[in-house]
């Protein structure tokens, strides 16, 4: 019995053709296709074979009944989701619990009313209709999510709420060289892949039990080969468990360390560079180091003098007197190995750690070290020292070389003129940075110098190297610091040289 092409199909199922012939008439002309059955056995061959929408089935039938035909569907994943409405003159509440228990969707008392089942068959085949279409749409977004998983670079690995995997994309089975068999079901400590590191592993426990986020830039993965390979992992909380990333490093690694190792390289240039600088410095101050240790060894000499002639006139000498003069000799040799000493240590090589410094201890020392060119040139040096200055963090011989520079070319760029015979070299501070200003009313800077100031072999002096600026500002830039220059508004320049304090 088969009325109308198209539509949803309907079974019918009763062992009375009466009742059959008045279902088939209900449901006739409503746009479904209807089938019958006047037992379970053929309802169950003809449910499989033609998989209806829905089924209005007898409860009781000779052979099996209702309830078994219903539970046969049920169990079998081809027919299980068939919608299936009980009809039956048994109205108790137990026999319509055990409908809906065996998998019933609804269950219509005999005799029935035909408006009743059709309305019931409707909204139960509109129902079915919906749910194929939310299974199928499910069904795409799952390969969609799948697709979007196995796309990604990233190894993605869903835990449940006791760690065991539940879900893994390729690229993490592809990096731990297993098959999805071999880990899911299994949780992390079991497939020993984070070699059972232990602050990984308790990372992971928070995680699961108490849903704290994990983010790890560095751990080591285990493979089945025992293989390990650098990942960054990350892990947050999702509803009904949680889910870990990782993400191959190893060329980030790679990268990273040819970045240093190049870095390495630029500093080394950099330091040997400024190395040179110091070096030439020291060279153009020689003539004005060797008059300066001069001065002390004369008076060396002349209290030597002296105290041989306290030995040789009075024979018996009076030692307070000649120990006088000893003391004398002692400190002009201390004031002439001082002045050695200054240059040997600002020449030297570096050792390129930063320390502790004062910047006032620092710039004092340099002012010493500029007294001899401040003499020679006839300028004089003003050193303004700003109060309570927090310690930085620098390679004091090359923060030297900066100031000494700076001072060195305000010096030369005053005794240009015949205006104002004084520099100014003065500190400054406040709660983030450090630094020194060192100004001067000489020449100014020359125009063509000016657009290319701090680069390389740039110098308006005769024999002038050039570097000296370039030198000093990559120091100041290797110090997180900060060297520029302004014209001085009474004329001359000034040039300001800044720390941070945080620099370590
Ligand atoms: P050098 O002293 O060997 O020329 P530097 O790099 O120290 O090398 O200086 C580059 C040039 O910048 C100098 O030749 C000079 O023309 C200019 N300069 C630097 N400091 C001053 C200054 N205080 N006043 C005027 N010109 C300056």
């Amino acid at each position: 019995m088969i009325a109308e092409k198209g539509g949803e199909q309907v079974l019918l199922v009763d062992d009375n053709p009466t009742n059959l012939q008045v279902l088939f008439k209900t449901l006739e002309g409503s746009g479904y296709r209807l089938l019958a059955a006047r037992d379970g056995e053929a309802a169950i061959k003809i449910a499989r074979k033609a998989k209806p929408s829905l089924i209005l089935l007898d409860v009781m039938m000779p052979g099996i009944d209702g309830f078994q035909v219903c539970e046969a569907l049920k169990s079998d994943p081809d027919t299980e989701n068939i919608a299936v409405i009980f009809l039956s003159a048994l109205t108790d509440s137990q026999s319509k619990v055990h409908g809906l228990a065996v998998g019933g969707v609804d269950y219509i008392a005999k005799p029935f009313q035909s408006d009743e089942v059709l309305a019931r068959v409707k909204t139960h085949i509109k129902i079915h209709r919906l749910e194929r279409a939310l299974a199928a749409r499910n069904i795409a977004l799952e390969d969609e999510n799948l697709s979007i998983l196995n796309a990604v670079e990233e190894g993605i690995v869903g835990l449940d709420q006791e760690g065991r995997v539940s879900s893994i994309n390729r690229q993490a089975l592809v990096l731990i060289e297993q098959s999805e068999a071999d880990v899911l079901g299994k949780t992390v400590e079991e497939l020993q892949l984070f070699n059972n590191d232990e602050s990984v592993s308790a990372n992971i426990k928070l995680l699961i039990n108490n849903s704290e986020p994990l983010s790890r830039a560095f751990v080591e993965l285990s493979t089945a080969q025992g293989a390990s390979i650098s990942v960054s992992l990350t892990g947050s909380p999702r509803q009904g468990g949680s889910v870990l990333v990782w993400r191959d490093i190893r060329d980030w690694l790679k990268s990273q360390q040819a970045l240093q190792t190049a870095r390495e390289e630029i500093d080394e240039q950099r330091q040997h560079m400024a190395h040179i600088e110091r070096l030439s410095t020291g060279g153009e101050m020689a003539a004005g180091i060797a008059h300066e240790v001069n001065q002390p060894l004369t008076a060396v000499v002349n209290y030597a003098r002296v105290c041989q002639r306290m030995i040789a006139t009075d024979g018996q000498p009076n030692t307070e007197k000649v120990s006088e003069v000893l003391d004398k000799i002692a400190v002009q040799a201390e004031r002439a190995s001082a002045v050695i000493q200054r240059m040997r240590s600002y020449v030297k090589k570096p050792t390129g750690g930063k320390e502790r410094l004062s910047m006032n201890t620092m710039l004092a020392e340099v002012v010493a070290l500029a007294e001899v060119d401040s003499r020679t040139h006839g300028i004089d040096i003003e050193f303004v020292r700003a109060d309570a200055l927090a310690d930085f963090q620098a390679d004091e011989v090359q923060i030297q070389q900066v100031a000494l520079n700076l001072l060195r070319n305000a010096i030369e760029a005053s005794a240009a003129v015949d205006v104002n015979r004084t520099v100014q070299i003065a500190s400054f501070g406040n709660a983030d940075t450090v630094g020194f200003v060192v100004k001067d009313w000489g020449a100014g800077l020359d125009p063509d110098v000016e657009t290319q100031l701090f680069s390389p072999f740039v110098s308006s002096k005769e024999g002038g190297m050039g570097i000296g600026l370039s030198v000093s500002q990559s120091i100041v830039q290797a110090h997180g610091g900060d060297l520029q220059y302004s014209p001085n508004p009474e004329g001359g320049a000034i040039f300001r040289c800044e720390f941070p304090l945080y620099q370590s």
